[in-house]
């Protein structure tokens, strides 16, 4: 990897005249702009401007060449929009309601299937891709992993019952993701629909809407009749052209995993193209995996040619499950793709062997204390016949918290796995906790069950299966494996090894 004096000073953000006077006292004398760095000089000098430089980045050159100033030169894309609001304001309702006019409902007659995202076809001829998980988790999750997928936010608000704490935490979302919102004044066929409300406890909130003065649309809607539907798509549609959103479809693809799942037919994604354009037989990269793309299907499971910015797809022919989430790009041979994945497997290999380090230490160091706390107990007991036991080693047994369930949470999608976290999270009590080890997409692995034997605890398998050899070495090894495809069937299984933990040990 090489990069010219130039282009250094310019990543780097230092004008040229410091950037030359640095390298002359580096010893580089008088260098030209043009000249040419090795990437051991170019980390050099980036350190010396107190950069941490990255050198081994086998996968820069996967990604499109930076974006021109000049968007114009691109077609416009459909804008990728994301539903959120308070609990029971019609989320689900309006994109179902939106899911019945997508583009390949109407071509194929067909139903649309959830895989993650669908488009909807308009009249004008412009189209608009609807993410279709409703909720903050989803939007959060994603951005968490720094995937900036959404353009527009459709804040759902029912005119019968205002601006509710889940309103406002949307609103903190979008605002602190950048990105505009639209909003849907939702349940007008009710007769308490109170819009007016609406608009003045968002006013109060932040949010401005146009007719009394601000700058955020409102358009009157009823998931139910379907009232107002086209003129908030028109809004949407509306908002992506002053907002100018553009892409480049013959550049080299780039895109996001929405979602991942096992079907009959294998491992299948579905992804959001950013730039580019996928077809079949293309070879991209997401995370620790890649794949030949077999074929790409739309969200009636037809089978279609090619996918342009904006649009998702669900693609198979993966070699390793993908995660929700990460980034997609295109590769140009195998050869590149494998080279890449290796070198990202590494480096994750690398930080979860310190995990699980870290992990089984602190169980460890848990076991530990619990045995010095019985001990101690012991001495206690026996020292109470003679006298009385300080206060202060009372206060010292008393205050090594609660007992600790380690477990390992495996699933068949990600979204089954976060909603076994979120439940599992939601159990324990002040004497008992479950601790999470490590949890992961796929079958159980000889991997997890070693893991869990170390911290003495479970692995639990929310829809999914174990790895041949698996169940014998988890017999040996004494870890329990729960399994389950029922969640709260799966809660009351947690419950009861907590509670389990915490019955005397007469
Ligand atoms: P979510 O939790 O935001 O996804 O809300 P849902 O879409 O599940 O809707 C909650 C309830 O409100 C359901 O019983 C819907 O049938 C009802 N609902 C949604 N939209 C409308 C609407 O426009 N009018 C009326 N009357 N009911 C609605």
């Amino acid at each position: 990897e090489f990069i010219s004096v130039g282009q250094l000073a310019t990543a780097l953000n230092v004008p040229s005249r410091n950037f030359d006077r640095k390298l002359k006292q580096l010893g580089f004398g008088e260098l030209s702009h043009d000249h040419v760095l090795n990437s051991e000089n170019a980390g050099l000098i980036a350190m010396e401007f107190n950069f941490e430089p990255v050198v081994e980045s086998a996968d820069d050159d996967l990604r499109a060449a930076p974006l021109p100033e000049d968007m114009s030169v691109f077609p416009q894309r459909p804008p990728v929009v994301t539903i959120m609001g308070h609990v029971d304001h019609g989320k689900t309702t309006l994109l179902d309601f939106l899911r019945k006019s997508s583009v390949a409902a109407n071509e194929h007659g067909g139903i649309t299937q959830h895989i993650g995202a669908f488009n909807v076809l308009l009249e004008s001829g412009k189209s608009i891709t609807f993410l279709d998980t409703p909720g903050h988790a989803a939007f959060l999750s994603m951005r968490q992993r720094g995937a900036n997928v959404t353009d527009i936010v459709i804040l759902v608000v029912a005119a019968d019952d205002s601006v509710m704490p889940q309103t406002l935490e949307a609103i903190k979302h979008a605002k602190t993701a950048d990105v505009p919102m639209i909003v849907a004044i939702n349940k007008m066929d009710k007769a308490d629909a109170a819009p007016e409300r609406v608009k003045s406890d968002l006013a109060r909130h932040g949010v401005e809407i146009e007719d009394i003065g601000g700058d955020t649309q409102a358009v009157y809607v009823s998931g139910k009749t379907g009232l107002g539907m086209e003129e908030l798509e028109e809004a949407v549609v509306t908002l992506s052209e002053i907002l100018d959103h553009r892409a480049d479809p013959s550049s080299s693809v780039e895109g996001w995993i929405l979602e991942s799942s096992t079907k009959s037919n294998g491992r299948v994604a579905t992804v959001l193209v950013r730039s580019g354009t996928l077809r079949p037989g293309d070879i991209i990269v997401a995370g620790a995996t890649w794949a030949r793309v077999r074929t790409l299907k739309n969200e009636a499971g037809a089978l279609v040619e090619e996918v342009g910015p904006g649009m998702p797809a669900e693609v198979d022919g993966w070699r390793d499950q993908p995660v929700a989430g990460d980034e997609l790009l295109q590769a140009p041979t195998e050869q590149k793709a494998t080279e890449v994945v290796d070198l990202r497997l590494t480096k994750q290999e690398q930080l979860k062997m310190a995990e699980d380090t870290e992990a089984i230490n602190e169980a460890r160091r848990r076991e530990q204390e619990k045995r010095e706390k019985e001990e101690r107990a012991a001495k206690g007991q026996a020292t109470d016949q003679e006298a009385t036991q300080s206060p202060e080693d009372k206060a010292e047994v008393q205050s090594s918290g609660p007992e600790k369930v380690y477990l390992v949470i495996k699933g068949d999608v990600s979204g089954s796995v976060e909603a076994v976290l979120n439940t599992v999270a939601s159990l324990g009590n002040s004497e008992v906790q479950p601790e999470i080890l490590r949890s992961g997409v796929g079958p159980i692995s000889q991997n997890d069950i070693d893991l869990a034997a170390v911290a003495q605890g479970y692995v639990i398998a929310f829809n999914t299966t174990a790895e041949p050899g698996v169940r014998p070495l988890a017999e040996s090894k004494s870890v329990g494996i729960i399994e389950q495809n029922i969640i709260y069937r799966l809660a009351d299984a947690v419950k009861s090894i907590l509670s389990d933990k915490l019955a005397p040990t007469v």
